[in-house]
């Protein structure tokens, strides 16, 4: 999972100061030492790990944390905004061009999952915004390349413009844009060549399509495994092309999550979308403030709901949470929810999502299968219909019942009632922080 490493080290130190009633100068002076040391170990650049913890360590020794009543919550306060704020603050929007169509041009090394990336978001665009893309194979030199493409643009039922191998990528460019106004494409992804390392003639031949097409974005596709080296590569990038920002690919893989962190301190730009696996559906627009959750195991409940909005009948949902807003959610609605949960896709990845998964993991080693799902559903169903709509009535010999019609534990049901309380609890919780916030995605 993404930032595991990072994320168990930080927790450590984070569940021994949440606790405290009242903070020291010295508890703050341990607390960031574990801090630069996980960061450090997250191979996040050492520049960025010293400013940071500099401002960490003002803020959270002022007054603002030793007046609060609750001083420990103020520093993970602290800790969570200055995260959020390295990795850019604010979710930055996608450009939308005054004329259509917007041209976005995709750069970046063989092998980050360039052209990956280009199907990946002509998807997300078409999915979540609409739109219309046309995808661009520019990439001359590597006929892989093109094939590629072609084979994205397939799966996604999405044309691509390509001319083989014997055109300039310049006119290939050009050529692809006026036709893209003639068949009313509204965005336009240009997938450019590749090469292993940086070098003038992959530089020169950017510049040039830059100069020649006038892009509304260029983003850096970079791989996030590669740690340092992928802030050097954007650097680099940016040096030249004055890229207006960048995508992190394969962040699924990457346990430590230096790149993510020093990225936007050290290049200045903005990290657009994070690759999450290699289907064509697993992108995600990069919220600052949900990594930085999830990176301090509270969780990336934002993301849950948008994946849920994306995916369940979204009436449905609107339903729900309006249910669950006004606490008339019932254990009815959770069965309901339940089958959607499971068409939503593994429950791996969802559960990655929710505040304190990671700990919990880590914990008690818990394999989260579908088969736990299977036990909870079994208990619903062994549920009487006025039971499923107000569980308070479920007594001892009421659970018995429970149990043995569902082939489970008292323990299980048990576990469950709770279960349910607590998400009805955060549910709200959750619901009233979307309300009080800008909600949506930021495009256009
Ligand atoms: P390009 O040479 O930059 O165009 O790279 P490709 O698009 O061919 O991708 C290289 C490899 O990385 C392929 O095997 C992709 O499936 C894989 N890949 C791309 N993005 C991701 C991601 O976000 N997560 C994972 N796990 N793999 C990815």
């Amino acid at each position: 999972m993404a930032f595991e490493g990072l994320a168990d080290r930080l927790q450590g130190t984070i569940k021994k100061i949440t606790g405290k009633g009242k903070v020291t100068e010295a508890d703050v002076k341990e607390m960031t030492r574990e801090v630069r040391l996980a960061l450090l170990e997250a191979d996040v650049n050492y520049k960025v790990v010293k400013d940071l913890i500099k401002r960490i360590k003002e803020r959270a020794v002022g007054q603002e944390v030793m007046e609060s009543l609750t001083p420990g919550q103020q520093v993970i306060k602290v800790v969570k905004e200055e995260l959020t704020e390295l990795m850019g603050g604010e979710q930055s929007k996608i450009a939308v061009a005054n004329k259509p169509p917007t041209v976005i041009m995709m750069v970046g090394l063989q092998g980050a999952g360039k052209t990956t990336t280009t199907g990946k978001l002509a998807n997300h665009l078409r999915k979540k915004f609409n739109r219309n893309p046309l995808l661009v194979a520019a990439d001359v030199y590597r006929p892989a390349a093109i094939d590629q493409l072609e084979t994205l643009g397939e799966q996604l039922e999405m044309p691509v413009y390509s001319k083989g191998t014997d055109a300039n990528p310049v006119d290939i460019a050009n050529e692809a844009i006026a036709k893209a106004k003639e068949e009313h494409h509204d965005y336009v992804l240009i997938d450019t060549a590749g090469r292993l390392h940086i070098d003038e003639d992959l530089m020169g031949e950017l510049t040039q399509i830059k100069e020649d097409t006038s892009p509304d974005e260029i983003f850096l596709v970079v791989d996030s495994m590669t740690g340092q080296d992928a802030v050097t590569v954007a650097d680099s990038f940016d040096d030249q092309l004055d890229i207006s920002g960048v995508v992190l690919t394969k962040l699924d893989g990457d346990t430590r999550g230096g790149a993510a962190l020093s990225i936007r301190a050290v290049t200045g730009k903005p990290i657009k979308f994070a690759g999450m696996g290699e289907k064509l559906d697993q992108l995600e627009a990069f919220h600052p403030d949900r990594m930085a959750s999830r990176i301090l195991g509270m969780g990336d409940v934002f993301s849950l709901i948008e994946k849920a909005e994306t995916e369940v009948d979204e009436k449905k949902a609107k339903e729900m949470q309006s249910k669950m807003r006004s606490m008339s959610f019932t254990f009815e609605d959770f069965l309901e929810q339940m089958e959607q949960v499971k068409s939503m896709g593994p429950l791996d990845e969802l559960i990655d999502m929710m505040p304190g998964a990671n700990k919990m993991k880590g914990m008690k080693n818990l394999q989260v299968d579908d088969k736990q799902l299977t036990h909870i559903e079994a208990i619903i169903q062994s549920m009487t219909k006025t039971e499923r709509v107000d569980p308070s009535v479920i007594n001892a010999s009421r659970k018995k019942r429970i149990a043995k019609g569902s082939g489970t534990s008292v323990a299980q049901v048990n576990r469950l009632l709770k279960q349910f309380e607590e998400m009805k609890k955060m549910m709200k919780q959750m619901t009233n922080q979307k309300k009080g916030k800008k909600g949506g995605m930021n495009l256009p």
